[in-house]
């Protein structure tokens, strides 16, 4: 330990000067570390492996957007393994749907059975920086790497609580932080990421309570992981910790079935190219958070829909309509440089017109990570009243990690937004687009599906990917987001020539009749 003096400085009489010294005592790095590894009883760890039960999420994949990433799935038989020395874990679950109304979107458009769940993930300083964040945010990773990268001591008060603060920089320039008490526990470690798109700069928080004593080992009983917008981050994991050990072997060989982050989208945002449906599945505390969607060639082809409408394929599908004086655009996916190349292709298909509207399917993230890029051009999003302010809030949020387009601008255009409740007809120029809220969806609450009149079009998110092999006739058992879909298209007695899925079918041009829904509806 070292004392650190501070000089007070007092004016007397305007010239005069009187000094006097205050002694603080702050304690070096290491004492701070041993203290607390000490504490926690983990002093002679090489490995730490705690079990327990709770929840995870998705970023960008809840039912209604103003709720908690976490609902999707409930972990059972949660184990996380981890080798303290090597900064590798290996994460055993079995993750089912979540309560308590099965809705959302989490790396599967079907409600999926219980799946048993195996990802082994190496850290440490050669991982992509999130990845290594899901060490750190352990107590005992955050002390270790503290410790490796020369974290500065300093005090804090929080919730009335004085603690001592660790801090060091990030591989992406954002402080960490992490709050220990006086007991030497860690109680919480935050950070900035650059979230998932649209969200910009995100706060990512672990937070350890009802510290617990496990033969010795203090392991908090209590952990919950919160990610995005630093005025109301979401809750992305929570779990009720039952037990706790070190020095247990850890089986980092990886497994023969399953690869990491389970099953569905895996980590980072959905990129350019065809991706999964859904976008990004946690693989546990520290699951894949963050992460942009893939910045590869954007490849872009359309297809003449008739009438002056086309879809625009080579990624998530975009249906571009003329509307006489200015071009309505259906769903801004993925990132801006996938919406950068759909803007461009309606500008090309329909010359020296502006993009007035842009129509989003739905609220996850997946399909409006290219949103701010249409913001940008000065449209005007249409969404369902469900998302009521929930674009203007986000679109509101810094992005100054990985800066984009819509953050760069000088003034920065107002996020404009149309609700439409049940439903919603569109008219211009020659051409017709009515909106409709899909009813009792299990995927989003705030579903539009759209349909072009003149060209007998539906286009729908989520609702119905292809099946593969395509049926040829009824299916014995069908899926609830099929069989919805179709009760929707029955119920308005739409006149359907040719689906268009959002995520395309192969080839992306292939004409999906009704009847392949029917089919995959269990219906002739
Ligand atoms: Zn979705």
């Amino acid at each position: 330990m070292f004392k650190k003096w501070m000089l007070a400085a007092t004016a007397v009489g305007g010239a005069t000067f009187f000094v006097t010294a205050l002694q603080v005592d702050t304690p070096d790095l290491k004492t701070v570390v041993d203290k607390s590894m000490k504490a926690m009883g983990v002093e002679n760890a090489h490995t730490l492996t705690f079990a327990g039960a709770g929840a995870n999420g998705a970023v960008g994949q809840p039912c209604n957007p103003h709720e908690d990433w976490w609902r999707h799935y409930i972990d059972r038989d949660y184990v996380r393994m981890v080798d303290l020395d090597k900064q590798a874990w290996h994460i055993e679950f079995t993750r089912q749907e979540g309560d308590p109304h099965s809705c959302g979107g989490a790396g599967t458009t079907n409600p999926s059975p219980d799946q048993f769940t195996n990802t082994i993930t190496q850290g440490g300083p050669m991982a992509p920086w999130n990845t290594q964040l899901e060490f750190i945010l352990l107590p005992e990773g955050f002390l270790k790497v503290a410790l490796e990268k020369s974290a500065t001591v300093s005090t804090e008060s929080m919730k009335g609580r004085k603690y001592t603060v660790l801090t060091f920089m990030g591989d992406n320039k954002q402080p960490v932080k992490g709050y220990i008490d006086d007991t030497g526990y860690v109680d919480r470690v935050e950070t900035t990421i650059a979230g998932q798109d649209p969200i910009g700069d995100a706060v990512w928080i672990a937070e350890y309570d009802g510290y617990k004593d496990f033969r010795g080992v203090k392991f908090p009983a209590h952990m919950v992981e919160f990610q995005g917008p630093a005025k109301a981050p979401p809750k992305l994991f929570e779990l009720n910790v039952i037990d706790a050990r070190i020095n247990e072997p850890v089986d980092l060989t990886p497994p023969a079935r399953g690869g990491r982050g389970g099953f569905g989208g895996g980590r980072g945002g959905p990129g350019a190219g065809r991706g999964g449906p859904g976008g990004a599945a946690r693989g546990g505390p520290g699951g894949p958070g963050g992460g942009r969607g893939g910045r590869g060639p954007v490849v872009v082809e359309d297809d003449d829909l008739g009438n002056g409408a086309w879809l625009i394929t080579g990624g998530y599908g975009s249906v571009v309509v003329n509307f006489g004086d200015y071009i309505v655009v259906v769903e801004g996916p993925s990132n801006e440089a996938r919406s950068e190349a759909i803007i461009a292709e309606a500008h090309k298909l329909v010359p020296n017109k502006p993009i007035k509207y842009v129509i989003n399917t739905h609220s996850h993230f997946d399909h409006a990570g290219g949103l701010r890029t249409f913001v940008a051009e000065g449209a005007t999003i249409v969404t369902q009243q469900n998302n009521k302010g929930y674009w203007e809030m986000l679109f509101d949020n810094p992005h100054t990690i990985q800066p984009d387009k819509l953050s760069m601008m000088n003034p920065k255009p107002k996020t404009m937004v149309e609700y439409v409740g049940e439903s919603k007809k569109m008219v211009g120029g020659s051409n017709e687009i009515d909106l409709y809220h899909v009813q009792n969806s299990m995927h989003s609450d705030n579903m539009l599906m759209v349909y072009l009149p003149k060209q007998k079009v539906l286009i729908e998110a989520d609702e119905f990917n292809v099946l593969n092999p395509i049926p040829t006739a009824p299916v014995e058992k069908p899926n609830q987001y099929q069989v919805n879909l179709l009760a929707n298209i029955e119920r308005l007695h739409l006149d359907v020539d040719r689906i268009i899925p959002i995520h395309l079918p192969n080839p992306d041009t292939r004409k999906v009749p009704l009847q392949e829904l029917k089919y995959a509806a269990g219906k002739s």
